[in-house]
């Protein structure tokens, strides 16, 4: 289809226009859904904000980070998503929201900016790692939320294997080798397995010895992986010990300096290389936005997904706080859980312009998988827990699956191919 995509942006071309802030699990979800359910007489034009011109696939980050994937494993090209899609994509950040006039300004910090009124606006702008105030952690750690940060793990982990190679003691080469994550939720457990499982290989190629790495887990409270079962705990406990990986837990990070991370009862852990995956926070811009905003700071978000007292606008992803009606507790930050609300939203999207009435979002998580490394996995699914390479396989097969359904079948297949490729 010709001129769907566009550097800047179109005035209005329909009676309903939405326009969708973010372009990631979220936001392009949206974007695709609406514009394959979308019928001519809906009079429905859909407009895309997002800075990059591809979508980060956050949950696949720590095979950027640590190989074996190259970068585009996980980056989705909205040029091909929405190549025969009726979507307008604006490479451009939404500045402010109007929400009185309906109105967005879009344009970066500095200026200029251009307005754009909408029918309805989703706001899908994500979250970002969230560092909390301990003496020098913010210096020294690197945080895991973009493909730019998993290349900055990669350099800085280059730069210790060539100091490590040029070291001329075993001491000196074990301190360079010292690598250190922290935080035990599912993301800290991810990057650490992919580090237990790769790094053997890669110090090997600078001529060193995988006996001299030193990978450590860091984590405040007595165990990690706390969203699973224990069975699983325990199974991945006993997967990263066979990695080498030594898991620290039971104490707070009291502060980092140059060369190692010291804990509130007085423990210290060497660290050359630190990676905090302890948290996040919602968008920072969206909530400066004027909307209702609750007490984690994230924006409210009723049952249907949209932000009261701000006619016409939805909030989705994680940037949303939608709480769960079967037990009034806040959705976590999860793709799952971003994906279907963008699915329901569309579709309540399109039943506002027929004139319909829209209906509640009732979220049900079926599963959650954990990586520990590339080829070994944890989780669950209904009623079945799994570990090993199941659970990898559903791992990925749910990432394929999204690419599937937003990228249609060659983007899912390419995808496959490389993960086929990534075990070895
Ligand atoms: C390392 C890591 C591993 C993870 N692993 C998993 C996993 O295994 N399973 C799982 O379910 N979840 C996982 N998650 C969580 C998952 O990635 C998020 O829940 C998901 O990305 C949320 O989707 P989203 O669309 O709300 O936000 P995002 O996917 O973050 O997208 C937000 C988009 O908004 C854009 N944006 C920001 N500000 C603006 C602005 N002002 N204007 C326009 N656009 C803007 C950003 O550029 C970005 O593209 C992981 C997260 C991380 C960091």
């Amino acid at each position: 289809m010709d001129n769907t995509i566009q550097a800047g942006c179109t005035t209005p071309s329909a009676r309903h226009r939405v326009v969708i802030a973010g372009g990631g699990y979220a936001g392009t979800t949206l974007a695709v859904r609406l514009a394959r359910a979308a019928r001519p007489g809906d009079d429905i034009e859909i407009m895309l904000v997002e800075p990059n011109p591809c979508q980060q696939a956050l949950s696949e980050l720590d095979l950027v980070a640590v190989g074996p994937a190259r970068t585009e494993f996980c980056e989705l090209w909205h040029p091909t998503v929405f190549k025969d899609l009726p979507v307008t994509v604006c490479y451009d950040r939404v500045h402010e929201v109007r929400a009185l006039d309906g109105v967005v300004s879009i344009g970066s910090r500095e200026g200029p900016h251009r307005e754009i009124a909408y029918w309805r606006l989703v706001i899908a702008t994500g979250a970002i790692a969230l560092v909390p105030p301990v003496p020098g952690l913010a210096e020294r750690a690197v945080t895991m939320w973009s493909v730019a940060d998993a290349q900055e793990l990669q350099r800085r982990m280059e730069v210790q294997f060539r100091i490590a190679a040029t070291s001329a003691t075993a001491a000196e080469r074990a301190r360079a080798l010292s690598f250190v994550v922290i935080g035990g939720g599912a993301t800290g457990v991810e990057i650490v397995g992919t580090l237990g499982q790769m790094l053997p290989k890669r110090v090997r190629a600078f001529g060193l010895d995988p006996a001299d790495l030193r990978i450590r887990l860091v984590e405040g409270r007595p165990d990690i992986l706390y969203d699973l079962p224990d069975s699983l705990r325990v199974r991945a406990r006993h997967r990263l010990a066979r990695l080498g990986v030594e898991v620290v837990t039971g104490s707070m990070v009291r502060e980092v300096d140059a060369d190692a991370v010291s804990l509130a009862d007085g423990r210290s852990v060497d660290a050359s290389v630190l990676v905090f995956c302890g948290g996040a926070k919602a968008d920072p811009d969206a909530i400066s936005w004027g909307l209702e905003v609750d007490p984690s700071g994230r924006l409210v978000a009723d049952p249907f997904c949209r932000v009261p007292g701000a006619a016409g606008v939805y909030a989705i992803g994680d940037v949303a706080a939608f709480r769960d009606p079967h037990d009034r507790r806040t959705l976590p930050m999860l793709a799952q859980f971003a994906i279907r609300e963008a699915e329901h939203t569309a579709d309540n999207i399109l039943r506002e312009a027929r004139g319909g009435e829209v209906t509640p979002f009732v979220p049900h998580m079926h599963g959650e998988f954990v990586s520990i490394g590339p080829s070994w996995g944890v989780g669950w699914a209904w009623k079945f827990t799994l570990s090993g390479v199941p659970a990898i396989v559903m791992k990925r097969f749910t990432y394929v699956l999204y690419w599937f359904t937003v990228g249609g079948v060659r983007l899912a297949w390419r995808r496959t191919v490389e993960m086929l490729r990534m075990g070895r």
